[in-house]
This record gives structure tokens, C-alpha cells and sequence, in this order.
């Protein structure tokens, strides 16, 4: 039972009622001692610490995780009274999300996430799994609090993997913690920052381990952490390519599995055009944007695609891309791989008139905050304007937002500018969405955050 209670504000109860797992700090009326109700004074409420939230009427609306420097001071975990926020809990609520991702067993993808935060009701948790590694990223204070549950739990239910943390994401220093990454022990969770090399020496950072154990193998027998983990791991998509991850130095969690929906969607795309060619050989020529270690342009190739030029301002990302496309053992003469600016590119390709097949915008976060939504519109405006004069007639722009402030609607209006800017007649023939392991929480729009279209330009 927590002992801390948090009161809000008349009214600002709604959303919780609604089960939006959200609250910010205008909110917040009093805080109390949970037994005594005497007033207490928030600066002594550490962060993480699981606080109960009542309404001004002192109903329990549910129980929060504290984030004193953040924007969002408090998270819900649980709108249950009875709950019990304990190891139990964060094993069921993981052992659940799991089991939500059995119907995509189907699909012979070797990389998924397991634990989608919100989306999970696991608020500020991350969790993917590439091949034999499951790696998780944790973003909130509540999340930090729960950092031993969270990785027992996880090798318990997952006990065939190596466990590793990135939890070095520069959103974590809004919540005032420390930028973590390395191999997680789970023999020795309670000392993890205080790991042992393979001599048994204390190690100050689970980035200097060298050796592991090997999973299933007799105390005491070890093996290269590189061996265990190498830098590159190829994990199988659709069961049609293996894609490039480096859980250790890749973006985030290691890669975007929340494009692996839109990447088949390529795929299939890049066969239709194939077959309806005049000699029913020829794949599509497709500009691969913001290509990362080019996953798209992957799925284009085994689609047939004649040419595929990956784009991105990342050496290490494209480096990865050249290796992808080799381990699939695809043809290297017909892609190309151009670090540069995008928007630059796109200007300069669009002044000397050059057309494609297929056009990708795939392109980072341009919207951080309500603040910058503007100028982020006006990014999106540009590079859809640019790409879509790129397409050939009857060709294709496959489009991408993944700002969750940005709603679907508003992105279809930017992609509508665009067009009258391009002077180009286009339509919307399908909507592209973020991957379903990527659950959307119903009552929280801002998970469903990666949105796109395939456009035909006339
Ligand atoms: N489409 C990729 C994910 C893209 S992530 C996939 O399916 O895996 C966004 C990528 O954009 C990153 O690799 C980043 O290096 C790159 N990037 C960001 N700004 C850029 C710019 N202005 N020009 C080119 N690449 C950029």
C-alpha cells in the first residue's frame, strides 16, 4: 500500500477516469501521507516512488509512479485498488504482453517487441527481442524503480536469451536518470551495476564485461561477449530477409521493428510492379530515405526492384546496409548506398529532373513537442514536396510520421499540400501504420504514433 497519496484538482480526474495513464503537474492539488492524511511537501517525494492518486473527492483513481522532473510527474501502473505493485505484477503484466504476440508467430519474424510501454500498461518500458536477445529500454523514473522486477521477470519468461539494456535514450535525463547500456546479469540483478569479468573481478560498468556464459552452459563456462552478442545480428523478417541490428550501438532498442508492416508492404509492392511490366521482368527503381541500415531497400531487392539507392547522413547505418545486402546475398550492383543530407538529395535529384518508381520518406522524429509541431509541418511539407516530384507518373511515394503529435489527419493535409506545392495530382491508396506488436492503448492517441500513406502520383 503506498504511502503517499496524490490529490487532484476538481475535474482533472477525466482523463483517468478514461484510463489515459498520463498526469501532469498543473494537476495536482495536495499531497498527503496515505495513513495519517496529513499534508506532506512534494520535494520530499523521492522519484519512482508508487504513489496512490485520488480524485478531490477522494475516490482512488489509481496508482502512479512519480516522476518529479518530468513533465509528466506521475504515471499510472494500475487502476485496480486491490493491485499490489510487486514482482507478481510485473511478471504478469510482461508474461501478458508476451502472450498478446502469439498470432504473430505465424509470420516467421525474428524480431519483435514483447513490451510496447503504454500500449502493454507498462508506461516508460520498452522491450524488443531480436533472434536469442531481448533487449529493453526504460524510460520513466516508475520503470527505473522497477528495474529489478522487471529483468528477473523477463529472464524467467524468457530464459533461452541473452538480456541487454539500452537505456541511454536523452529523454531519460528529463526524468533525471542516468544514461545506462550493457549486458544484464540476471544471476546477479541486485548487483547491477557491479558486474564480474570472467576472472570474477568486479566490474564498474556493464560495458567493460568481455565474457558471458553461454545460455544453458555449466557455471563457470565462458565465451566472448561478441560471440554471445556480436555487433551485428541478422534477424529474419517475414521469413524473406534477415535485417542488420546492432543492439549495443544501433538507434534505440537496435533497429525499427515498427516499420517491419510497411517494409513487406514494399515487398509486395515491388512484385506488383514487376509483374505488371511491359516484359513482366523489370522491378521498379525505389529511393530509399532515411534508409538506417536500410531495411526497406532489403524487402525492395527480394521484391525484384531493379535499383534501390539508400540514403541516409549515417556511415555506421549504411556501412550495415552494404553488409545486409551481401548476407542476404542480394545483388550489390544494383543498389546504391549515398550518405547525405536527404533534403539535399532530394533538391538536387529534383533539379536535375531524375524520376523513380518508388519514393520512401521514412524520416526521424520532426516533432518533439507541441512547441515545434509548427516548424516540424513545414519539414514534413518540404521533403513530401520534394519526394513526390521525384515519382514518376503511376509511380509511388510511400510516406512516414513518427511524431505522436502528429494525427493522421493532419499528416494527410501536409501530404495534400505537398502535392498542390509539387503540382502534381496524387492519391492516397492505402494507409500505413507502426507494426501491430506495437500496441496503440485505446484511451492514449499519442501511442499510435507511426503513421503513413502510399500515394500514386499521377
Ligand atoms: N527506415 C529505417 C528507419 C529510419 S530512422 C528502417 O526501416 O529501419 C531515421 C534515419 O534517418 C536514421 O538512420 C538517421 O541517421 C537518418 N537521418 C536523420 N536525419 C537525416 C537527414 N537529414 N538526412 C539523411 N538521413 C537522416
Amino acid at each position: 500500500m503506498p504511502m503517499i497519496t496524490f490529490e487532484l484538482q476538481p475535474g482533472r480526474e477525466k482523463s483517468l477516469l478514461r484510463r489515459h495513464p498520463w498526469i501532469f503537474s498543473k494537476a495536482i492539488a495536495a499531497v498527503k501521507d496515505s495513513e495519517t492524511n496529513e499534508l506532506l511537501d512534494k520535494s520530499k517525494v523521492k522519484s519512482g516512488t508508487l504513489c496512490k492518486v485520488v480524485s478531490s473527492t477522494e475516490q482512488f483513481l489509481c496508482y502512479a509512479h512519480y516522476s518529479p522532473s518530468s513533465q509528466i510527474v506521475l504515471r499510472a501502473i494500475s487502476f485496480k485498488e486491490e493491485d499490489v505493485i510487486d514482482y507478481n505484477f510485473v511478471k504478469q503484466r510482461l508474461q501478458e504482453a508476451i502472450a498478446r504476440r502469439a498470432p504473430l508467430v505465424a509470420r516467421n519474424d525474428h524480431g519483435i517487441r514483447l513490451v510496447a510501454a503504454e500500449g502493454d500498461f507498462m508506461p516508460g518500458l520498452v522491450v524488443d527481442k531480436f533472434n536469442n536477445v531481448i533487449c529493453a529500454a526504460l524510460s520513466s523514473a516508475g520503470m527505473e524503480s522497477l528495474y529489478e522486477h522487471i529483468f528477473k521477470a523477463l529472464h524467467e519468461l524468457n530464459p533461452d536469451c541473452y538480456l541487454y539494456e539500452r537505456s541511454d535514450a536523452k529523454s531519460r535525463r528529463k526524468e533525471n536518470l542516468p544514461l545506462r547500456a550493457g549486458l544484464i546479469d540476471p544471476r546477479n540483478l541486485s548487483k547491477a551495476y557491479n558486474l564480474k569479468d570472467g576472472q570474477g573481478n568486479a566490474l564498474q560498468d556493464s560495458k567493460q564485461i568481455t565474457q558471458v556464459q553461454r545460455i544453458g552452459a555449466a557455471e563457470g563456462e565462458l565465451i566472448a561477449l561478441d560471440e554471445a552478442i556480436p555487433d551485428t545480428l541478422f534477424v529474419l523478417e517475414r521469413g524473406l530477409v534477415e535485417i542488420p541490428i546492432d543492439v549495443k550501438k544501433g538507434h534505440k532498442t537496435g533497429g525499427y521493428l515498427d516499420q517491419r508492416q510497411s517494409r513487406y508492404h514494399t515487398y509486395e509492392l515491388c512484385q506488383t510492379f514487376k509483374a505488371l511490366s511491359e516484359d513482366g521482368k523489370t522491378g521498379p527503381s525505389v529511393l530509399n530515405c532515411f534508409s538506417y541500415t536500410g531495411g526497406f531497400g532489403l524487402l525492395a531487392l527480394k521484391g525484384g526492384a531493379k535499383a534501390v539507392y539508400n540514403i541516409d547522413v549515417s556511415e555506421n547505418a549504411l556501412n550495415a546496409a552494404r553488409e545486409g545486402v551481401v548476407h542476404n546475398h542480394l545483388d550489390p550492383g544494383r543498389c546504391k548506398f549515398i550518405k547525405q543530407d536527404v533534403f539535399e538529395y532530394l533538391r538536387r535529384e529534383v533539379a536535375k529532373g531524375t524520376k523513380f518508381d518508388i519514393v520512401i520518406l521514412d524520416p526521424p522524429k520532426f516533432a518533439e513537442s507541441k512547441s515545434n509541431l509548427a516548424s516540424a509541418c513545414r519539414g514534413y511539407q518540404d521533403i513530401n514536396r520534394l519526394g513526390l516530384q521525384l515519382v514518376r507518373p503511376g509511380g509511388r511515394l510511400l510516406t512516414f510520421s513518427c511524431s505522436g503529435l502528429m494525427t493522421e489527419d493532419l499528416f494527410q493535409k501536409i501530404i495534400a499540400d505537398a502535392a498542390l506545392d509539387a503540382k502534381v495530382e496524387a492519391q492516397i491508396i492505402t494507409t500505413l501504420r507502426q507494426d501491430i506488436d506495437h500496441i496503440v492503448a485505446l484511451p492514449c492517441p499519442e501511442t499510435f504514433y507511426l503513421k503513413g500513406f502510399e500515394i500514386l502520383v499521377n
